[in-house]
């Protein structure tokens, strides 16, 4: 082994680094939370390509004394906190005296700071290098500039992502630290265009309108509750906004935006039955607590703390959103639609669960036998059995008020000879949820639901491969307003958009309008599609052209398909059976569910004992 020695400053600079400035984001928090805890009231983030170029902070704080700024650069220097006694009452952002000399040793670094006494200071670092320093004229503040960011460690150079997704990150913080600080007028832009801009008067509200749109911030609810240890205060979107992915909650531990799964399961829990399975809410929570039950120093960026009181806090948090919401439902309601379809929603969601619970074997189904998609152990289908009514060349297939033209002007029979699924006769339904169906070689058991999913799926399928021929122009067109990152990455998704059906057109600062779309987008449900392709685009912006057309499929293919519980005529039964014997892989539902499992003629006879 080699000797040990103390490594030398510039380089733990470097190795700390590699924990706090991960990206331009993570440069972005750091030195807006050092504006912040410097009492700034007007703070300034000048961005230039995704923050690869310069990335420039100007606040109007309490600036550092000329003799101090050279410390300031240096490992474990902070005027945050002084012994042990500090660590454990911080309530200041930072206090780990990293970010400075971390950021300065990856970058070339400019700082211009005053107090308002006397003269002020610049400074100048490149790479952990203090290469100059002298007094220099400068109002009350600090300004900071860092440009050629991981200039000197190509690794992290290498591992960043376009400039579009580090601007979305950038963004992402800028966001969070406005909803975090609304007393604090914040401006951001990038590469000399606006893209936030809130006014610092305090209200959390006009930050949200500001983030998530003015659509968004009218239907939120104010949030207000204290107990012995903690003070909640906050916004809460009405259960009807909801979104499909958790990147819209935020929880704020005193004034400091922070992760954590535990607070996010207690504000899930507050909307609990309000909110469809796979929905998250749109919420901003403010959290005052004392300091010392926070542990802030477990997490290198911060984003990370322990609650010592986790538990109650949690369960705070859903009491009072419980409350909040039960309050809201006594006020008299001016949309009753919109409860009416949450409703509806709720029981979709409970049919749903009654499948799950009969998908799992219950322990006295006797023995089955599940179909396997293989031509050798797929029955033959029979020649000469009466032939039913229901031909192939039926009118449209008429299900739950739900019309859906398939393509019956030739069947497979004629044009491929792909008999996986052997034709079958209803005989029954069961529970109006599965059908009872049979053949020369045995009985089956069809699930209604996962039976129409699959076809539906196939039939979008194919329909979202050529969207541009069957467009419906909008008697009035849908606008969609996004918080500026959103806005960002769907701008950057349109050609892909328009490739499933979904055509944007910008509509003023952050908005989008929708004036056609598909003739064959799920009826009566076009809009809530369109967004929820739109929320895929969002949160899988990396997604390509393909999946993106088979999760659309997947996700039209379950809109109103019929649920369980609902009754079919013998003319149904005949239309769906025979249809599915088209579809080209008829033996599970898009997510993977049996759609059918059979009994063989020879299993029902061993089971009564016919034969030994
Ligand atoms: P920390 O924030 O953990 O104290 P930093 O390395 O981020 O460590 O900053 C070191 C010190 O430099 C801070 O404690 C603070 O005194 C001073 N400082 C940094 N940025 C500013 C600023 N924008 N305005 C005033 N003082 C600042
Ligand atoms: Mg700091």
């Amino acid at each position: 082994m080699a000797h040990i020695i103390e490594l030398t400053d510039a380089l733990s600079n470097k190795i700390a680094a590699g924990e706090v400035v991960e990206r331009p984001a993570s440069v972005v928090k750091e030195l807006v939370e050092n504006a912040i805890d410097a009492k700034s009231t007007v703070i300034d983030v000048l961005v230039e390509e995704g923050g690869l170029n310069k990335i420039t902070i100007i606040d109007n704080g309490v600036g550092i004394r000329a003799e101090e700024v050279s410390v300031a650069f240096k490992r474990h220097a902070t005027s945050k906190i002084k012994n042990e006694h500090d660590l454990f009452r911080v309530h200041t952002l930072g206090f780990r005296g990293e970010a400075l000399p971390s950021i300065a040793s990856v970058s070339f670094l400019e700082m211009t700071t005053a107090t308002g006494d006397g003269a002020g200071t610049k400074i100048v670092v490149e790479g952990g290098n203090e290469v100059e320093k002298h007094s220099a004229q400068a109002r009350k503040g600090t300004e900071i500039q860092v440009s050629n960011l991981f200039f000197n460690t190509p690794a992290r150079l290498k591992y960043l992502k376009s400039l579009h997704t580090e601007l979305g990150n950038i963004t992402d913080i800028m966001n969070r630290l406005a909803l975090s600080h609304p007393e604090i007028s914040f401006r951001f832009s990038h590469n000399g265009k606006s893209l936030l801009k809130t006014n610092g008067n305090g209200d959390l509200q006009q930050v949200m309108a500001s983030i998530y749109g003015l659509a968004v911030a009218k239907k939120m609810i104010p949030i207000q509750a204290e107990s012995l240890d903690f003070k909640l205060s906050g916004y809460a979107a009405l259960p009807e906004v909801n979104r499909s992915n958790r990147n819209y909650i935020s929880t704020i531990v005193n004034g400091r935006f922070i992760k954590n799964y535990a607070l996010v399961r207690a504000i899930q829990d507050g909307y609990h039955t309000l909110l469809p399975i796979g929905r998250f809410p749109i919420l901003v929570l403010q959290i005052e607590m004392d300091p010392l039950i926070v542990d802030v120093n477990v997490h290198p960026a911060k984003l990370e703390v322990r609650l010592s009181k986790e538990a109650e806090l949690g369960q705070f948090i859903a009491n009072t959103l419980k409350a909040a919401f039960h309050k809201e439902q006594l006020i008299p309601d001016a949309t009753p639609s919109k409860k009416q379809k949450i409703a509806s929603e709720q029981l979709a969601i409970n049919f749903d669960k009654e499948e799950e619970k009969a998908d799992t074997p219950k322990p006295l189904t006797p023995p089955t036998y599940t179909y396997q998609p293989s031509q050798s152990t797929a029955p033959k289908a029979p020649t000469e059995l009466p032939t039913s009514d229901a031909l192939p060349n039926e009118p449209p297939l008429f299900i739950n008020e739900d019309l859906v033209e398939y393509d019956t002007s030739q069947t497979t029979e004629e044009i491929e000879p792909k008999e996986r699924m052997p034709k079958m006769y209803p005989v029954g339904q069961v529970h109006a949820t599965y059908i009872v169906a049979q053949n020369e070689t045995g009985m089956y058991l069809i699930d209604q639901h996962a039976a129409q999913e699959r076809i539906k799926y196939e039939f979008y399928r194919e329909k979202i491969g050529e969207v541009d021929r069957e467009l419906q122009q909008l008697l009035v067109p849908i606008v969609l307003d996004f918080s500026t990152d959103e806005f960002i990455k769907l701008r950057d998704q349109k050609a892909k958009l328009e490739e499933v059906g979904v055509f944007l057109e910008n509509f003023g600062q952050n908005s989008f309008i929708i004036r056609e779309h598909p003739t064959w987008l799920p009826k009566g449900e076009e809009e809530s599609t369109l967004r929820d392709i739109l929320d895929e685009a969002l949160t899988k912006p990396q997604v390509s052209i393909h999946k993106l057309r088979e999760d659309a499929a997947i996700m039209m293919s379950c809109k109103k398909s019929i649920k369980a519980n609902h009754y079919l005529t013998q003319a149904d039964m005949e239309q769906l059976l025979d249809t599915l014997r088209d579809a080209s892989d008829p033996f599970t539902c898009p997510h993977g569910r049996p759609v059918i499992i059979s009994y063989s003629t020879y299993e029902l006879e061993k089971m009564f004992k016919r034969i030994m």
